[in-house]
């Protein structure tokens, strides 16, 4: 092969070189010790004498030219390299391939700031069981069989005398029938009846306060009742008692907030009245006390059940009771922090 062969082959190569390590390759194959170009020093001593001088003077110009052709093409592809590798292992850190953080569900959060309040204001919280005695749920609470009391409340039985509770209440008697009082409780849990439609689930949660002692009467339950709503809807929020009617209180009250929505000037969520309905309460009935082995004429007491799934519709807008229990992550997302 000639020098003009070679050097034409040569830029063609090296044109087409791609990365350092064909780079490399190709640098043994021209310089190397069995390299072309080496090869054509070698022939050399075929030459005639007066020749050789030029010769080897064009050999050496072309290995220089080449050396200065790889260096230059060296730093090219390296350049070329990082810059490919820099793209390619780039970490996209506004891609959420990492476990996203979970959410408290809205119930839970509820509960926990009712529990707050409560704990505040020196009640303990306790837990009952959710299958309960056919006794602790109704009996005990003054609503024997066949009361028409019953009727208000769809159960579950699980056998003629087990059922799922029907309300926190059911904690009343089996905590009254174990501690003498003072006593200054609440319960949250899970209730149930079947019942189902956008503002009824058949599993739902509440907290049940309960309070004995001497001298309680409705305006330390309204004083509580509207510390723990003004600090569930706001300061300016307004309790008012209407009289109602449950077996195991006498008197008894359904209690009223001031819409948060409208602040009490009346709106949609409210349906006008400025007011929403929010808890059944009253004074503990004297029949209840003295089934559980207290002496009413010595003690008394207040109680209330708060729905909690009703107190999360209405802090945060939630219009269907049933987006609770769906797991929707959609929904349930929006109350993370
Ligand atoms: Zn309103």
């Amino acid at each position: 092969m000639t020098i003009a062969e070679i050097k034409t082959e040569f830029y063609n190569a090296i044109t087409n070189c791609k990365t350092v390590s064909e780079l490399q390759d190709l640098k043994v194959k021209y310089l190397g010790k069995t390299g072309e170009l080496t090869a054509v020093l070698k022939s050399i001593k075929d030459l005639p004498a007066e020749e050789r001088p030029s010769f080897g003077a064009k050999v050496n110009e072309l290995r220089k030219e080449m050396e200065s052709c790889f260096g230059q093409r060296a730093e090219l592809l390296k350049s070329e390299e990082m810059q490919r590798r820099l793209r390619e292992e780039k970490v996209d850190i506004s891609l959420t391939s990492y476990p996203r953080r979970g959410a408290l569900h809205p119930v839970t959060l509820v509960e926990r700031e009712i529990c707050d309040l409560m704990i505040a204001m020196g009640f303990e919280v306790l837990s009952g069981p959710e299958i309960e005695t056919d006794y602790y749920n109704f009996q005990a609470l003054n609503i024997p069989e066949d009361h028409p009391a019953r009727d208000m409340q769809d159960t579950f039985y699980v056998t003629d005398s087990i059922l799922l509770r029907t309300q926190t209440s059911a904690m009343q008697a089996r905590l009254m029938e174990r501690k003498n009082p003072p006593l200054k409780v609440v319960c949250p849990g899970k209730v149930y009846r079947s019942d189902s439609d956008a503002s009824h689930s058949p599993v739902f949660h509440q907290i049940e306060g309960l309070v004995v002692d001497k001298n309680i009467t409705l305006c330390d339950l309204k004083g509580t009742l509207e510390y723990l709503a003004s600090h569930l809807f706001g300061a300016n929020t307004k309790v008012r008692f209407r009289p109602s009617f449950f077996p195991f209180t006498e008197p008894s009250v359904e209690v009223d907030v001031t819409c948060s929505n409208c602040g009490g000037k009346g709106c949609s969520l409210c349906k006008g009245t400025g007011w929403i309905e929010l808890l059944g309460a009253g004074m503990v009935n004297p029949v209840v006390l003295e089934n559980c082995g207290i002496d009413s004429t010595k003690y008394n007491g207040y109680a209330f059940g708060i729905g909690m799934d009703r107190v999360a519709m209405i802090k945060y807008g939630i219009p269907d009771i049933r987006l609770f229990f769906e797991n929707d992550q959609r929904f349930l997302k929006q109350f993370s922090k």
